[in-house]
């Protein structure tokens, strides 16, 4: 198998496996393709990532293989360029870089400058007639290699730069001249000399495989696993390297580096849109060093800014990049996001890739590329993240509220967030875990930030640009962001901060609106998001594309609205004792559960028979006729049980009963391991007076709002935790008693349906009998999960972490079905429903009902419809489009 592919130059670029993202990663792909479509590309080679993974799995160590391929493959570049590595008189300089098979932004590391040594930088001097570049460069790479290759502290660089500047009185690093760098070069040897007891690499063939191996190390570091974790990244996929001949942006006036979108990645309107520098290499851009630049005269002009922009400053540059962007854009058929450098006003591509985009750029773009040819309805309806469409779904400032502004910065990510502020990262995850909703406050963010990115609810930094880490990070987890406001300044010693004139504290809440830029005192309260346009279109094609229903789990009125004001087709679930709880009711319910007989049960079930029936007939109205599944009750009882004294005494004078005897009778109750307890189905055979005033509650409200005109309510009554088929049939009989009794009562029928939820594996084992109790299963995979895996969902914090980082599972399987086991049994479950009864109504209610990827499983399997909470259903319903295209 080849281990390195070249492009550039006169390269091939058409062997399929150079293509494939999971061979050469999506920045090696990418390079080969625009070097294939006639781009301008410095070139280069990449070694493919299967390499990396037989590096890091094989004691690190070089193949054979692999050393002569690269040597081969350096030779194409050096033959290209017209210049040799290593050599004195015109030396090849390179940038070693990483690029997994998806963009994992800062995680690794790129070596610039790459090649330079005592003599080397004496030819590049010379060959570029410019010494102070040559110096500058040389100082970079010490900085850049022994940073991210010899493990050195960048700090103590950057505080020997500082050290020069003030001994010579200078402000910023455009003011050292070409001796100052030189001086610095030697500085800079010292420090690592004195750090690591040998001097800085001047062998440069050691300087590559130095870095190709820091390349390859840095896919197993902390902060790449952190960010494998939270976005689903498998281990086994390992990192390309990508080495490649360096073009300058930092040779003077006529050279610049930048980052630009071919749509507005906020927004998602159709704009060129990024940022420049002038005189500058790569990383300076992204890192927030200087404040970059407009890159179109609109922008610049919209934001009133004075520096030009490069539509202005190097208009042929850009015009060549503007024809960049289209020819970019009609290839790929999706937004790009392009990294360039202009070397004495020459445009050279360095990168590009399918943007990062907030969900409403995602929706607009989509939609809008479909009118305008570019992509059909199918594509579009994949392009667009199931889980993104969450930002759009939550709320946003109102825009009527009193905005106390503090300071503005740039708008990098949208949506509101209110929250204490926080100024680091641990802080922000421990107040997180407490809790608290935090504002993450930082200069400016870094990879080691990002588990305080995600607990916090938005976040702010005081420098920066749009395409910063901040802005990228947070855009791509939905986190509001304002990026680079430079009236913020933070005192960390003091764990204080100035923003605007205001002096503020750790801990005090402010607001951010990551639309406007603007950060707040206090919190703004916010309104509903707007659920049309965009939206709504791309909804309308997920609707006609999916073949399965989408429910909702809810047990409100008030949630059963917002569901079906997001599109739910009825509820999957409704969980009764969640009605047991209010206020008015526990003590009836406590009544209940500790009376010491069958009557004192029927006394207080007498009290609860009206308040259920009341709740059912408003969920039955709201849903008009919708298919609504209602759960008997499900929890160990114990959850209903008094715990404090004020609770008892409170229970005692109700019920005439003294504080002794109910404590008596509470910890006669008492279970060691209550979810596998007395509870489910157990309760209903045990006491059948429960399930009894449920169903008779059930079928009252539904007679009661049939009666009200309007389309028949056809109850779907669930009986939880069944194992055995003999369970369900005495329970079946007495809910078809009761439903008997109701229609006496009432006069009159209604059609419904008995079925059972399917969360033990026995249930599933089973199913086959079953099945000719039930009309419906419904998978319950948050009990099924728990009691297949043996493990306890609210147990399972302490560990889960621990075994999705070792790969065990590779995602939390209580988030995502472990399709795998779980799945099977799933699988044989509907296999041997099917066959006791054709028609039995197949859905799944846990938490999986509303994860794109357990929803992709549902579909295959072949059940009639996912349930989910009423914020997940939008979700669900583009997801399960997804899956059946
Ligand atoms: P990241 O994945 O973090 O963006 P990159 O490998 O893309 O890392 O490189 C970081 C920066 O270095 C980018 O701004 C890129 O443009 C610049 N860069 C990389 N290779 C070269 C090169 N051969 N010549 C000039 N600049 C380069
Ligand atoms: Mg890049
Ligand atoms: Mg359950």
């Amino acid at each position: 198998m080849q281990t390195v592919y070249t492009f550039g130059g006169n390269a091939p670029h058409e062997d399929e496996r150079q293509k494939d993202k999971t061979v050469t990663g999506g920045k090696g792909a990418n390079l080969a393709e625009m070097a294939s479509i006639g781009l301008p590309v410095p070139p280069g080679f990449t070694i493919t990532t299967e390499e990396s993974v037989r590096y890091l799995n094989e004691g690190e160590d070089f193949s054979d293989t692999l050393r002569s391929d690269v040597a081969e493959a350096l030779t194409h570049v050096e033959q290209t360029v017209g210049k040799r590595f290593g050599d004195a008189g015109d030396p090849l300089l390179v940038s070693v870089r990483s690029g997994a098979r998806v963009s994992m932004p800062g995680m690794m590391d790129t070596v610039l400058n790459l090649g330079l040594n005592d003599e080397t930088v004496q030819g590049l001097a010379a060959t570029s007639g410019d010494k102070r570049f040559a110096w500058d460069s040389y100082r970079r790479f010490i900085q850049m290699y022994s940073d991210v290759v010899l493990g050195l502290d960048h700090g103590l660089f950057e505080e020997a730069l500082e050290i020069a500047k003030e001994d010579r009185g200078y402000f910023s690093d455009t003011e050292l001249e070409a001796d100052d760098w030189e001086g610095l070069v030697t500085e800079f040897k010292d420090i690592v000399e004195r750090e690591l007891g040998k001097p800085f690499p001047q062998d440069v063939n050691e300087q590559l495989w130095g870095a190709i191996a820091a390349v390859f190390d840095s896919w197993d570091s902390d902060r790449a696993k952190v960010y494998r974790r939270l976005n689903s990244i498998p281990a086994e996929w390992g990192t390309a390297v990508n080495v490649q001949a360096m073009v300058f942006g930092n040779m003077g006036d006529s050279s610049a580096t930048g980052v630009a979108f071919t749509r507005d990645p906020s927004t998602g309107e159709r704009a060129y849109y990024g940022e420049w520098l002038v005189n500058a290499q790569g990383e300076d851009v992204v890192a927030g060093i200087r404040t970059p630049q407009y890159l179109t005269k609109a922008a610049r002009e919209n934001a009133g800014a004075e520096k030009p922009s490069m539509e202005e400053a190097m208009p042929d540059a850009f015009g060549e990049l503007a024809r960049v962007f289209d020819l970019l854009e009609s290839h790929y058929k999706d937004m790009q996001d392009i990294e360039f450098t202009v070397q004495q006003g020459k445009l050279w591509m360095l990168q590009t890739r399918s943007g990062k985009r907030t969900a409403k750029a995602a929706l607009k773009m989509a939609v809008d590329m479909v009118g305008e040819g570019l992509i059909d309805e199918e594509t579009a309806i994949l392009r667009v993240d199931p889980m993104a469409l969450d930002q759009l779904l939550h709320p946003t400032l109102d825009p009527d509220a009193r905005r106390d502004v503090l300071t503005r910065g740039l708008p990098a990510s949208p949506g509101a967030a209110s929250g204490k502020i926080v100024l680091d990262a641990d802080t922000a995850e421990e107040w997180a875990k407490r809790e608290e909703a935090v504002v993450l406050v930082r200069v400016e963010t870094s990879p080691e930030d990002i588990h305080g990115m995600h607990a916090a609810k938005g976040i702010l930094t005081a420098r920066g640009g749009m395409t910063s880490h901040a802005a990228v990070v947070a855009r791509g987890m939905g986190r509001p962001c304002v990026s680079g406001a430079s009236g913020v300044s933070i005192n960390l010693a003091e764990r204080t901060l100035r923003i605007g004139d205001r002096e503020l504290t750790e801990g005090d809440v402010i607001t951010l609106d990551g639309a406007s830029g603007e950060v707040m005192a206090g919190e703004v309260p916010t309104i509903e998001p707007e659920l049309a346009g965009d939206f709504g279109v791309l909804m309308e094609w997920a609707d006609k594309h999916r073949r399965m229903n989408v429910r909702t789990n809810a047990e409100t009125p008030a949630d059963c609205r917002t569901a079906r004001g997001f599109g739910a087709e009825g509820i999957g679930l409704c969980r009764t004792e969640h009605m047991f709880f209010d206020a008015g009711r526990i003590s009836a319910v406590r009544a209940m559960i500790l009376a010491d007989d069958e009557a004192g049960r029927r006394a207080a079930l007498e009290r609860l028979l009206p308040e259920q029936r009341g709740d059912f007939a408003e969920i039955f109205r709201t849903m008009a006729g919708l298919p609504c599944t209602i759960r008997l009750l499900d929890p160990p009882l114990h959850e209903f049980m008094p715990t404090r004294d004020e609770e008892f005494e409170a229970l005692s004078d109700d019920l005439g009963v003294g504080v002794d005897h109910l404590k008596r009778r509470a910890s006669e109750l008492h279970e060691f391991n209550p979810m596998l307890g007395h509870r489910g189905c157990r309760l209903g055979i045990t006491f059948p007076e429960i399930y009894e005033m449920q169903a008779r509650a059930i079928f009252e409200a539904a007679c009661e709002v049939t009666g009200e005109g309007g389309e028949p309510v056809v109850p779907e009554v669930m009986i939880p935790l069944v194992a055995t088929k003999r369970e369900l049939a005495i329970l079946r009989a007495l809910v078809d008693r009761v439903a008997e009794e109701v229609f006496a009562e009432k006069g009159t029928t209604l059609d419904y349906l008995v079925g059972t939820m399917i969360e033990l594996p026995r249930a599933a084992l089973m199913a086959g009998e079953i099945a000719e109790e039930a009309r419906f299963f419904s998978f319950g995979t948050n009990d099924l999960t728990q009691t297949a895996l043996g493990v306890s969902r609210d147990d399972a914090s302490r560990f889960l972490g621990e075994y999705v980082d070792k790969g065990i599972y590779s995602r939390d399987p209580f988030v995502s079905l472990d399709v795998d086991g779980v799945g099977q049994l799933v699988e044989l479950a509907v296999e041997r429903g099917l066959s006791t009864r054709g028609d039995i109504k197949l859905g799944i209610c846990g938490e999986h009902g509303g994860d794109p990827e357990s929803i992709g499983f549902c579909e295959e399997v072949g059940l009639d419809y996912v349930s989910a909470s009423p914020y997940r259903v939008p979700i669900a319903r583009l997801a399960a489009a997804q899956a059946a295209l």
